[in-house]
């Protein structure tokens, strides 16, 4: 999809560039930063968005401490390789599970860019969400408006500045300290996050140390970096050349309809555009729609809400600037359903059908059983022979289970555990227990014999393997 190299926007605009050469409306020529003033735009769409990223940011809090099957509703474990989603939880053994979801969201994530453009960075993007409706609103409450902070912020020092600037990063970092804690609460649970926070700094190194640096790197973003991260970093923003086709939904300006702009009473030989630079003071990013589709757009809406307030005060139809296509710019009607729409809808259907399944089918306990480390099987004195096994299980359903370990055959074998057993496992958690497998002396004469383990649960599952035991004559 075509998307604008360079953005060429006045010099007399807010916080825009005045050099054709650069390519960033947020940095100069020399490559220094060109800080941008935005100011807000409160239309339908404002209100929209506001009321959704308020609600996300709910969301965004209650998911790691809402409890759904004992376990927070998103739960990302690194430390003990667990992933849970809404009372699922991955294990490291299931490749396939986490293969399927890992193609499903990548391949959710290009339909939803094929069909809705940028719709996520606009509207649900934490990035956005937060700096748009926290760290902003905050700013301009203690600082003033736009024109006002850009003069105070170009003048010197002085208390009124410095009392202000004090004031908003006090205010910054209560809730990036907040914010850093939701974070850190989805990969560390909410439960760890309230005993760590109870205790001393020195009896939690890595916490105070993960939080600090957690903290110090929200509030550099939302307070300094702010929209590089969409228009440098991000790398979502980067594919979107790649993700968009002529029928995405993007936000763009009617040339037909609003050109040859100009500014004057008389509108004769003028299209509907008046040059009033709303759209571009409006804009977190600090590019011009009008100059058409560009990287930098995370299709905010806000330069929509700006201009339909121009053309209410004119007198004219909103939609100048709006939700359109790339073929519906050239005059013709947008395709939802085209083939790499078709092809990606069906391939999303094949993988969440398939992990439906696959998780459905899924036991309710996952067993393993292997030798345990060191010597394999000792002689006792009575010339029995013991062999030493380590049982791992790990309980997928949501209720606390008990097991015992026994041996099918050979006749005469005794399972000795290490431990207490029944054996208790809480919900979506994993044992480890050993156990020896004795046997009589005569038994293992002839080398390996083969023996079947049997792991009973008290709902009834039954979990056999055939285990080779291993004796002085056998081969190894
Ligand atoms: S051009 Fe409009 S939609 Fe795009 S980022 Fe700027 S204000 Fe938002
Ligand atoms: S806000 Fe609308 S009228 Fe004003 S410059 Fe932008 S497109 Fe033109």
């Amino acid at each position: 999809m075509a998307v604008s190299e360079r953005n060429f926007v006045p010099a007399d605009s807010v916080g825009v560039l005045d050099s054709p050469e650069e390519v960033l409306t947020t940095m100069n020529a020399d490559g220094s930063r060109n800080w941008i003033y935005p100011t807000p735009s409160t239309g339908r769409y404002y209100w929209q968005r506001l009321v959704v990223g308020w609600a996300l940011i709910a969301l965004f809090v209650a998911l790691p401490i809402v409890q759904i099957g004992g376990k927070p509703a998103v739960f990302l474990d690194i430390l003990h390789r667990e992933f849970t989603f809404f009372g699922v939880t991955f294990y490291p053994t299931d490749t396939f599970l986490l293969l399927l979801l890992g193609i499903g969201t990548l391949v959710g994530v290009i339909l939803f860019t094929a069909l809705l453009g940028r719709v996520w960075c606009g509207w649900a993007c934490p990035q956005t969400v937060y700096l748009e409706f926290v760290y902003r609103p905050i700013e301009r409450w203690i600082e003033g408006k736009e024109h006002v902070r850009k003069r105070r912020d170009e003048g010197p020092w002085t208390f009124d500045k410095a009392w202000r600037k004090g004031a908003k990063w006090s205010l910054y970092l209560v809730f990036s300290l907040m914010l850093a804690h939701t974070f850190v609460a989805y990969f560390a649970g909410w439960e760890n996050l309230l005993v760590w926070m109870q205790g001393s700094p020195t009896d939690h190194w890595g916490y105070f140390v993960m939080m600090a640096a957690t903290t110090g790197l929200i509030l550099f973003d939302f307070g300094f970096f702010r929209e590089q991260m969409c228009t440098i970093t991000c790398p979502y923003a980067r594919f979107q050349s790649v993700l968009l086709d002529p029928d995405s939904l993007i936000v763009s300006y009617d040339e037909e309809r609003g050109e040859p702009r100009g500014k004057g009473r008389d509108r004769d030989d003028l299209g509907d555009c008046v040059d009033c630079y709303a759209c571009v003071r409006t804009c977190p990013t600090g590019i011009d729609i009008r100059d058409g589709l560009q990287m930098e757009c995370i299709a905010c809406t806000q330069c929509m809400d700006a201009c339909d307030d121009i053309m209410d005060k004119m007198g004219y139809e909103p939609g100048l600037i709006q939700y359109s296509s790339e073929r519906e710019d050239a005059g013709e009607e947008r395709r939802l359903v085209r083939p790499r729409t078709v092809l990606y809808g069906l391939l999303l259907t094949l993988v969440a059908g398939l992990l439906v399944g696959a998780l459905t089918t899924r036991g309710s306990y996952d067993v393993n059983i292997g030798r345990a480390v060191g010597q394999p099987f000792m002689v006792l004195p009575d010339e029995s022979v013991a062999n030493r096994i380590r049982v791992r299980v790990r309980n997928q359903t949501p209720k606390e289970a008990q097991y015992t370990i026994a041996v099918n055959e050979p006749a005469g074998a005794e399972v000795k555990v290490v431990g207490v057993s029944p054996i208790t496992i809480p919900p979506q958690e994993m044992t480890r227990t050993e156990a020896w497998i004795v046997l009589p002396a005569p038994t293992l004469e002839t080398g390996t014999v083969q023996s079947t383990i049997r792991v009973q649960f008290a709902d009834g599952t039954t979990y056999t393997k055939t285990f080779p035991l291993l004796g002085p004559n056998s081969e190894r």
